[in-house]
């Protein structure tokens, strides 16, 4: 597997962030959509369940004032009839609402609404007849059957509020246990008042309640107990609001402790004999107050539900705005942290990655500047940058070392006196000759005659003065594969490479007689005059020998000595001849040219 790459590995990570974030974002914000959208959706059929919720409630209200004015038994109550249109205009604002809903909201298959409305009407006429008729001619049968009418006209609203709640739980099926919880308390609002609508005619009439009642009755009393048993234990089981406790508390304490078994003693006794001092509108109007607390909790119920939706919708809209906003903040600033991150700390850090490694190989490389701000590469900029200072530092040594280490070669193999090789650079000289020699080498060894005599006279700075006299003739003989050194004392070498013998002879010859003919200044006295003695070596490639060629040169000077001094001698073959005609004295002609000429 490769190795992965910090840039690679960066882009992919910066790469995967990005994705995530716009994944994320778009995930978290169709999240938030949709339950944005299902708590505006549930929230207007609440606002329609409300409404279909309410007629129904009104059309049930209606009903206690109607029947107090029906049981009217000492004449009409002014109060009882204000009651009563109050309840009738409440009931048909509701009704009118509920009629423009009915296309507002989109209820699937709505109940013949006009039917309802008919029927109301005729119920009232009805209700408005009977009420211009004298209680004693008003029949309990017929009064009986306007209450009934009017139970059922409860019952032909019931389907409003069926396709509401159907419409709520379509739009959110969480709320199918708050709905069902409300229609509980409507329908136990509307029991308790029918109890009192079953009963308040016969009780008007003052009659004894029949058996066919009485068991009606007791089936009503029933469902109200049963209702109440359900409602109370799931409002109670629930974190309830204090509101809602203090009408659950009310319920118990008003409808139950006084309301109900009111009337259950009220029926119970009409039941076996008419108490004719009973007044049926007081005891309609004492029951009818120990029901608010019913519908109180029942509005305070939908009101509750309705309050939710809208504090669920805001929740909704809040988090559609928070989701939606930090999705955009994530893809904004992923990218520019991601570019932040690469510019001051990958890129600077792949940059002093190359730097350190040229550092290393010692390579040359451009020192790029770091302008970013994060203090971490900041402080390995700075450590770069002490690392490139020790670096040039230790350049500038290292020329220094090899500037210093070749003079003190040039020194070590230069003699100081007369700025010629000495032994040491000769012997390096050699080497070379030798490697770029083909055809022959040859070795002159000079010696000052009488130099100890010179010393003596003259002082050895004068003797000096000498040898460097001569140093300057032997460099100035220097030529392309010629070397001269100062051998040692007052010895001097001349190494020649690829020069023919008769060359190296002219050569030897015509030193020998420059040191002769140089006149060395002595300060007030007469100029000096030196002589020197040489000895040469020659021999052919391959098998020239620097060492043999030296020994044979410095025998061949022993043997110049020998011959008088100031003049060259050869130890090899080829010499052999002139080597011989060397007897002569000095001063006669024994120059390498009378030589040749004489053989
Ligand atoms: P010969 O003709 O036999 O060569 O006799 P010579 O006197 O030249 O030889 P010798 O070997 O007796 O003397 C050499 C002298 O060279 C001895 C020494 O004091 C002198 N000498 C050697 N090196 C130096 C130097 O650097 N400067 C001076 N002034 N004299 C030196
Ligand atoms: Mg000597
Ligand atoms: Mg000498």
């Amino acid at each position: 597997m490769r190795r992965p790459n910090a840039l690679v590995l960066f882009r992919a990570g910066a790469a995967v962030l990005l994705v995530c974030a716009g994944l994320l974002g778009y995930f978290g914000l169709r999240v938030a959509l949709e339950s944005s959208s299902t708590a505006d959706r549930s929230l207007e059929q609440l606002k329609g369940f409300e409404i279909a919720f309410t007629a129904l409630s009104a059309v049930t209200a209606e009903r206690l004032p109607t029947e107090a004015v029906l049981a009217a038994d000492s004449g009409f109550d002014d109060n009882e009839l204000a009651r009563m249109t109050q309840a009738r205009r409440t009931t048909d604002e509701a009704l009118k609402r509920l009629e423009s809903s009915l296309t507002e909201f989109g209820w699937r298959e709505p109940p013949n609404f006009n039917f309802l409305s008919a029927r109301l009407r005729s119920e009232r006429q009805r209700v408005d007849l009977m009420k211009t008729t004298p209680l004693h001619e008003r029949r309990v049968g017929e009064q009986g059957s306007i209450i009934r009418g009017f139970i059922s006209l409860s019952e032909s609203a019931e389907p409003f509020v069926d396709v509401a709640a159907k419409a709520v739980i379509a739009a959110d099926t969480d709320l199918g246990g708050q709905v069902t919880m409300a229609r509980l308390l409507g329908a136990m609002h509307e029991a308790a008042v029918r109890l009192s609508s079953e009963v308040m005619p016969t009780i008007a009439a003052k009659v004894v309640i029949p058996i066919d009642l009485q068991s009606a009755v007791l089936r009503t009393q029933q469902r109200i107990l049963a209702l109440w048993d359900v409602g109370a234990s799931q409002l109670e089981s629930a974190p309830t609001h204090e509101r809602l406790a203090k009408a659950l508390a009310a319920i118990r304490g008003d409808y139950f402790g006084k309301g109900f078994s009111f009337l259950q003693r009220i029926v119970e006794r009409q039941s076996i004999r008419v108490n004719p001092s009973l007044n049926a509108r007081r005891i309609s109007a004492l029951y009818e107050q120990t029901t608010q607390p019913i519908a109180e909790l029942r509005d305070l119920y939908v009101a509750e539900m309705v309050d939710g939706a809208r504090a669920r919708q805001k929740e909704a809209l809040t988090n559609t705005v928070v989701t939606l906003v930090l999705t955009l903040t994530m893809l904004a600033v992923v990218p520019w942290l991601g570019w932040i991150a690469y510019r001051e700390v990958l890129r600077p850090l792949l940059v002093f990655r190359s730097q350190i490694v040229a550092i290393c190989e010692r390579k040359t490389h451009a020192e790029t500047p770091y302008f970013g701000t994060v203090p971490q590469v900041r402080g390995l900029y700075r450590a770069l940058q002490t690392l490139w200072e020790l670096e040039r530092e230790r350049e500038a040594i290292d020329r220094e070392r090899q500037i210093l280490s070749e003079r003190l070669r040039v020194l070590s193999e230069t003699d100081q006196l007369t700025g010629l090789l000495n032994r040491r650079g000769l012997e390096v000289a050699l080497a070379e000759l030798d490697r770029g020699a083909s055809a022959s080498l040859a070795f002159l060894l000079f010696d000052i005659d009488y130099f100890k005599a010179i010393n003596d006279s003259f002082g050895h700075g004068m003797g000096d003065r000498v040898l460097q006299a001569l140093a300057r003739i032997l460099s100035q003989a220097s030529a392309p594969g010629v070397v001269a050194a100062r051998y040692g004392g007052e010895e001097f070498a001349v190494a020649v490479a690829d020069w023919s013998q008769t060359d190296v002879l002219a050569l030897a010859e015509e030193i020998r007689r420059e040191i002769e003919c140089c006149r060395i200044p002595n300060g007030a006295e007469a100029p000096l005059q030196v002589t020197a003695s040489c000895g040469l070596a020659v021999a052919s490639c391959p098998d020239a020998d620097w060492g043999e060629l030296i020994v044979q040169a410095d025998a061949a000077l022993y043997a110049a000595k020998a011959a008088g001094r100031n003049r060259v001698r050869a130890t090899n073959a080829i010499l052999s001849q002139w080597t011989a005609q060397t007897t002569v004295e000095p001063d006669a002609d024994t120059s390498l040219d009378a030589v040749l000429k004489a053989s």
